[in-house]
């Protein structure tokens, strides 16, 4: 874009900051406006260089993934950053609440450009099992109650921009037939036997690598009935991507803080 248009595109429609929703300057000179303020961009590299307590790499690195997962048959959870309430991950919870709160948010940019990457790599490194070409994404559906209440669906719009950056087909394979009670205050056990049942499959997924993407992983029940049903529906494997993880700390009190 030339630098006048963009000027006059800033001033007309400032671009905010995906973190801490501020006014950013204008981005005269520069291919597109950042995401991040100056005071939110280090702390966002930092939540994604922090350390995983599992395999000591860092979070955008590692592909560890709650055991519910593992269990279900996803083959590992490629994610950027820690969802937690210390004060040093704010960035990370302000971008992910951003999302759920619309679908023109830029957090989905913003993230879809940090794990594109590392989905494609991971992707390539598994070529041999099954080939790049038989590669699709989708996504698992919100409840249903929340897409009334917001109007779309956070996991789908990630999905799709993740789908423009890859070039892997994003498509819609499973749908939400029931919401279950809310998830706030039940356990990790009880998550599992309140979702049972919540997805069907709508699409074949037959013998196709499967990128199953959700904006946030909490205890990871969601996640692994998602990825159960799509195994049952034929697809050899099921990767799954989400923008934050919760570390494992499955009490009540904290579960029902982060859901
Ligand atoms: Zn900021
Ligand atoms: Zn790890």
């Amino acid at each position: 874009m030339k630098p006048f248009l963009q000027t006059v595109r800033d001033l007309c429609f400032p671009p905010r900051c995906v973190g801490c929703g501020d006014r950013l300057p204008p981005s005269v000179g520069m291919k597109k406006a950042p995401f991040f303020c100056p005071v939110c961009a280090p702390l966002w590299e930092q939540s994604l260089l922090s350390q995983c307590p599992d395999c000591f790499a860092a979070y955008c690195d590692c592909r560890c993934q709650p055991k519910i997962m593992e269990r279900a048959g996803s083959l590992g959870l490629i994610k950027l950053a820690p969802y937690t309430d210390a004060g040093e991950h704010a960035t990370v919870r302000r971008a992910v609440y951003g999302m759920k709160r619309s679908p023109r948010s830029r957090t989905f940019n913003c993230c879809a450009e940090e794990l594109a990457p590392a989905l494609c790599r991971t992707v390539e490194k598994q070529n041999e099992k099954t080939p790049i070409s038989h590669t699709v994404i989708t996504y698992l559906p919100r409840s249903r109650k929340s897409v009334r209440r917001y109007g779309f669906d956070q996991a789908r719009e990630l999905a799709k921009c993740l789908s423009r950056l890859t070039d892997y087909p994003c498509l819609s394979l499973l749908k939400r037939v029931k919401d279950g009670t809310e998830q706030k205050t039940l356990t990790v056990k009880e998550r599992q036997s309140n979702l049972k049942g919540a997805f069907r499959a709508v699409n074949s997924a037959e013998g196709c690598r499967v990128i199953l993407v959700d904006d946030l992983v909490t205890t990871g029940a969601g996640m692994a009935e998602g990825v159960r049903v799509l195994r049952k529906n034929g697809a050899a494997e099921v990767l799954s991507v989400s923008v934050a993880v919760t570390p494992k700390k499955y009490s009540r009190e904290t579960l029902a803080k982060f859901s």
